[in-house]
């Protein structure tokens, strides 16, 4: 008797991000399609074999993609829109990554996932796989939409694995899943009711992945993990009634994860499913009202080790919390997990090979994770004795970790103890900072834009010298005041009204700020995909976190002495750093981002004593660190908005506070987005044509504004006149004194020819809505 070991997927770009490597090579036309899926067979022999050895009993098949597993599933169901001129039959390479990425028309200069005129066509949407930094290509549907098995790839790597010697569990998107997560093309359609005619291609699918001889299916269905409306839930008995009773012998795991199942625990019991896979890493008190409410023969997947995080688990303290759960259903209807598909972790620690041995000690990525469930699998059939070394060496490590001075700093401790309301609260409200601010000096409809210029190949080519030791310091610097120096010059030249020094000095706008942090670590190879073949390697924030010295103060200060006109200092905000890095699991996420808020401050004060009197300080990722559940975003919001402001607010009255967001709903956070109490905020709106704009309008947000004109993700030089109408758009939602004029985002990864044209164009616009309103607003002063 043994209790089987699951990962419900694991990380599929390769350890050496050979995936990344190959499907640009294809894009380019270097690698041709041979040899692309000649790599990722590779990839996924090597992720089978890494699992057999490690002892995993469940193996996943089809957690592979080339791109994005929902894309797979549009692929799989057929569900593919009708601009990517697809005629039936299995859905060719070319069409997949067309809906990946757009497909370029003849003359299209080349822009990925973009299409102006020339035949182009563009990518599906993108936005983000729940509450993860993964993002998924979102489903279209039409009414009338029909399915039809268009790709056979759960069934060919089913059996591409058994063709190895690995007997697989193939997973799935559940089909409740997959249509919630799709977007609605005709007005009134709800995607649920498309369930009758997608369930017979899943049916299909069963019955031939059991003619190949699977027994097991995992369909995902982490919609569960969501306030789900009675169409939902109805739509989920529906389809689990169905695919039930279509394979006899097949059985069904259905997998939830990223959170607690609340009032959806019973519904999800009582499908007809043989197993049921819980995240009991989020929602750990589910354990024992699920055992014992589950039926006699339900089996549980039991997600106790952490699929979204790097830590080390203690597993003594885990035994403790699961042996009665075990005991109480019997081994055989257990099984071990983590709380999500391994995927959203690196692979393996053991290539951290310059990593602080001490730091190294409490990480697990998947190898070591995968090693976990093992000694736990073991502990509960042989009993603790037969692992008492990995015990042993597990709590030794959750007690150095513990007991660490490098995480705990008594300095940090007391501030922490003396914050007050008041540190989060500006001296005066918006309305007389405004008039506190006016010496700057600025016009009406000021221009600036978000902070970085374009990182040219010289910018990086330059960054990696330096990292290698090929140029000393002296002339890394050097080379970086001469770009700083350029871009000066330039903004003054065409008349930019804030300038900013262009953030050439830094590789990324977290990393930069956290590798000069107490309390941050980073990887050399902790890769995980965000999408397609674009991956991230974000910060640890293993320890309380401190500034030792002035982050940004030197660059700014430097900025502003070669010119008369302000210097815009800019910094990534508290929730943003926290966001996008993997967090100490040992503090709350609130305390953790108040201690970088507290660091913040003192840059913030820093840069304004050195004569910075505008700062900005970005947070693009509030948003998406609203919690999946209802009852939660409110508590979320208060604390993101006041660890905002306590980074923000220990400024004088007539310095003024930026702040930049990018992404595109702002309905449902616009009063947290009015609490940060920004004196100015930059958002991304050109691709909308301004409405978001509708959500401030709405709302009557006081401060001021600058609504994007110029679409960055597009290399297409935007005129005048477009833009102006966009600002005069604006200016139909927004009061003309609180409007700015700025791109929707950072320039960095646009050259100078695109930038160039297309900055002097947007100062242009906003001359030419000066002119043109000057008259107004005499009348109006008069
Ligand atoms: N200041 C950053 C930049 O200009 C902001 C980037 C972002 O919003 N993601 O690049
Ligand atoms: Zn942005």
């Amino acid at each position: 008797m043994s209790i089987p070991i699951s990962t419900l997927g694991t990380p599929r770009i390769g350890p050496r991000r050979e995936l990344k490597t190959a499907l640009e090579a294809h894009w380019a036309g270097r690698q041709n399609e041979t040899a692309l899926l000649a790599t990722a067979a590779q990839l996924r022999a090597s992720n089978w074999a890494r699992q057999s050895l490690l002892g995993v009993t469940h193996i996943p098949s089809n957690d592979f993609s080339l791109y994005d597993q929902v894309l797979d599933m549009s692929a799989v169901v057929g569900a593919i829109p009708s601009q990517y001129g697809w005629e039936g039959g299995s859905v060719p390479l070319s069409t997949y990554f067309a809906m990946a990425r757009g497909r370029r028309g003849h003359d299209d200069r080349g822009h990925e996932g973009c299409c102006h005129g020339g035949g182009g066509v563009p990518a599906l949407e993108m936005t983000k796989w729940f509450d993860t930094n993964y993002h998924y290509m979102v489903p279209e549907f039409r009414r009338g939409q029909a399915f039809e098995l268009a790709s056979a790839k759960p069934i060919d790597e089913f059996r591409e694995a058994v063709a190895l010697g690995f007997h697989t569990h193939p997973v799935l998107i559940g089909p409740v899943t997959y249509l919630l997560l799709g977007k609605s093309k005709d007005e009134g359609l709800d995607p649920l009711t498309l369930l009758p005619g997608l369930l017979p291609v899943y049916a299909e699918i069963l019955h031939r992945l059991a003619a190949a001889g699977a027994d097991w299916v995992q369909f995902d269905e982490p919609c569960l993990v969501l306030d789900l409306d009675e169409n939902a839930r109805a739509a989920l008995r529906h389809a689990y009634g169905v695919l039930s009773s279509t394979v006899s012998d097949l059985k069904i795991m259905i997998a939830t994860y990223f959170g607690g199942l609340g009032y959806n625990l019973d519904l999800a019991l009582d499908l007809p499913s043989a197993g049921l896979h819980l995240d009991l890493v989020r929602a750990p008190s589910q354990l024992g009202q699920a055992v014992a409410r589950a039926s006699a023969d339900k089996v549980l997947s039991l997600g106790v080790i952490d699929g979204r995080n790097v830590w080390r688990s203690n597993l003594t303290a885990l035994l403790d919390r699961i042996e009665p759960a075990v005991a109480a259903l019997g081994p055989h209807r257990v099984v071990l997990a983590p709380s999500c598909s391994l995927f959203h972790v690196p692979y393996d620690v053991e290539a951290e090979r310059a990593f602080d041995p001490e730091l190294r000690s409490w990480l697990a990525f998947a190898v070591q994770k995968i090693g976990e469930l093992k000694t736990l699998s073991t502990a509960l059939v042989d009993g603790r004795r037969a692992v008492a070394d990995e015990l042993a060496q597990s709590d030794a490590a959750a007690a150095a970790r513990r007991a660490s001075a490098r995480i705990h700093d008594a300095g940090v401790a007391a501030r922490m103890d003396g914050l007050t309301p008041a540190m989060s609260e500006r001296q005066h409200p918006y309305t007389l900072r405004r008039r506190a601010q006016e010496w700057l000096g600025l016009p009406q409809f000021p221009t600036t834009t978000i902070g970085s210029f374009p990182q040219t190949g010289a910018v990086r080519k330059a960054r990696a010298d330096h990292a290698k030791g090929w140029i000393d310091d002296a002339d890394y610097q050097r080379f970086l005041r001469q770009e700083t120096t350029q871009a000066i010059t330039w903004q003054e030249e065409i008349g930019l009204d804030v300038l900013v020094h262009g953030e050439f000095e830094r590789n990324d706008m977290v990393q930069y700020f956290g590798e000069q942090l107490a309390g941050y670590a980073f990887t050399q190879h902790g890769w995980v995909q965000s999408y397609g073949s674009r991956c991230v390697r974000p910060p640890i924030i293993y320890g309380d976190v401190s500034r030792p010295r002035a982050m940004t103060v030197e660059w700014a200060r430097f900025a502003q002495s070669l010119t008369k006109r302000p210097v815009k200092g800019m910094l990534t905000g508290p929730v943003t750093m926290l966001q996008w890095s993997f967090v100490r699991d040992d503090l709350e996420r609130e305390q953790v981002c108040r201690q970088i808020a507290l660091a913040l401050r003192d840059e913030v004060g820093d840069l304004e004593r050195a004569g910075i009197r505008i700062i900005q300080i970005d947070e693009p990722a509030i948003r998406e660190g609203l919690p999946l559940r209802h009852a939660e975003k409110e508590a979320y919001l208060t604390w993101a908005v006041a660890c905002f402001r306590l980074a923000a607010s220990g400024v004088d009255d007539a310095t003024q506070i930026h702040t930049h967001m990018c992404y595109s709903e702002f309905n449902d956070i616009i009063h947290a987005v009015g609490g940060l109490d920004a004196d100015v905020i930059s958002i991304e709106t050109a691709r909308s044509k301004m409405e978001l704009l509708d959500a401030f309008r709405a709302y009557r947000y006081p401060n001021e504004i600058g609504p994007g004109v110029y679409d960055i993700h597009s290399p297409r030089c935007p005129t005048v006149a477009e833009m102006r109408d966009l600002l005069a758009k604006a200016r139909e939602r927004i009061a003309g004194d609180q409007l700015w004029v700025n791109p929707d985002c950072g320039l960095k990864t646009r050259s100078w020819d695109e930038v160039r044209p297309a900055l002097v164009n947007m100062v242009a616009a906003a001359r030419k809505l000066r002119e043109e309103t000057a008259p107004a607003r005499v009348a109006a002063s008069a």
